[in-house]
């Protein structure tokens, strides 16, 4: 049964974050008869997903005492912000609390990131708490792995996001950080899974967010603006392009086995060449839906032109963009971050061969939200502090 409606929480279960199903059988549970389910099912969605309703009295076109009778069941409420900060580049992260899920969970905190452009604006969300990976240039590894998030938990944060950045019609945006506007731009027009986590070992619940997150009816998000990453999990590669189909992305890092097993252990498991013969098979891959390789630049250690050259050879025949991403350092890496000179000598490789290679800039440093510094830095920060305190 979902966690959302799960009978032993102690708060009352929250329908933001549902499933058609799970929101369906609520309506049962008070009593609503079973021709009716279909559409009352559909309003609430609309509500829930459309208008971003937090409370089920403003729900007009459904009547009163359906509405009494799940208010005092169910509540529409939402992760709770912890902490919110604003970098002076206009990023913003969120540290959200989720309630317990399910009989025995202490709950979860996880944090989300806004990194707004002039005209888009993407929003960075978790699947899991915690990473069972152990890529060796990530902080992550050597945090303590908590549990997957649940399907209203992943959905949660990017309503927890719509809400504070006035994405939803009658929404105020904040004035303070940045927020894309003009006709038609949404704040929050991008997801990305790029959390300290795998989405694809989390994949039941990420498919079920994605299926909320691009529901037409709903928060209508193109599948084209999804895009999920993942170290990858060959099998479940195949699975999602069936399944879900989002953009993809693939944290490459190296271009030889050797490298990459020490790197990303996960690439013993599922060598290079298999890896990309799933990304040569990703249904929908094509110049419009390119598959995103993400190579972060460690020092003398892949960022050599003939590394570069050999990613090229590599990934002929994909249609593919490369994202090249400074190194960031943690206390205690065994990596540095390449010289620049050498990053910039690699993305003119890269892109001489026809291809984007972007150089992912730092966003959001001064708030410790920029790559594999999530959560750990706010963890390490409130464990300093409770030491000044104590
Ligand atoms: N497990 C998935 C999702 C993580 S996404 C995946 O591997 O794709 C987070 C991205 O940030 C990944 O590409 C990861 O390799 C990268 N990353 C992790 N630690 C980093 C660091 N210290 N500096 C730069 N990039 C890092």
């Amino acid at each position: 049964m979902s966690p959302a409606l799960a009978p032993l929480t102690a708060a009352p279960p929250s329908l933001a974050g549902a499933t058609r199903v799970e929101i369906a059988r609520a309506l049962a549970e008070i009593g609503v008869p079973e021709r009716e389910l279909r559409m009352r099912a559909g309003q609430l969605w609309h509500w829930i997903y459309h208008r971003g309703a937090r409370e089920f009295s403003t729900m007009r076109n459904i009547a009163r005492p359906v509405l009494d009778a799940l208010g005092e069941r169910c509540t529409l409420a939402r992760p709770e912000i912890v902490a919110e900060q604003v970098s002076a580049d206009g990023t913003r992260k969120w540290l959200l609390r989720m309630p317990p899920a399910y009989p025995g969970d202490r709950g979860a905190e996880i944090e989300a990131v806004y990194i707004p452009e002039t005209d888009r604006g993407t929003l960075c969300v978790s699947s899991q708490v915690g990473c069972t990976l152990n890529c060796t240039f990530c902080h992550t590894g050597t945090q303590a792995w908590a549990r997957n998030l649940t399907t209203a938990e992943i959905v949660g944060q990017v309503l927890v996001a719509r809400d504070r950045l006035g994405d939803f019609p009658d929404g105020t945006a904040p004035t303070d950080g940045l927020v894309p506007s003009g006709e038609g731009v949404r704040a929050v027009s991008n997801i990305v899974f790029m959390g300290m986590d795998e989405p694809l070992y989390n994949f039941a619940n990420v498919r079920e967010a994605v299926a909320i997150l691009t529901d037409g009816d709903g928060l209508s998000l193109s599948k084209r603006r999804v895009t999920i990453s993942t170290s990858g999990v060959v099998p479940q590669i195949e699975r999602l392009g069936a399944e879900c189909g989002p953009m993809l992305a693939i944290s490459l890092h190296a271009v030889r086995d050797e490298l990459r097993d020490e790197l990303v252990p996960l690439n013993k498991k599922y060598p290079i060449k298999e890896l990309l013969q799933a990304c040569r098979g990703y249904p929908g891959a094509s110049n419009a839906r390119r598959i995103t390789f993400e190579y972060v630049m460690l020092k003398g250690v892949n960022d050599s032109p003939a590394e570069a050259r050999e990613l090229v050879r590599l990934l002929k025949g994909v249609p593919a963009k490369i994202n090249l991403i400074p190194f960031n350092p943690w206390p205690g890496a065994p990596y540095e971050c390449s010289d620049w000179e050498t990053i910039e000598r690699f993305s003119d490789i890269v892109f001489n061969a026809g291809y984007a290679s972007p150089v992912r800039t730092p966003r959001g440093r001064d708030i410790l939200a920029a790559c594999g510094q999530l959560k750990s830095e706010t963890e390490k920060l409130r464990a300093r502090a409770r030491l000044a305190a104590g």
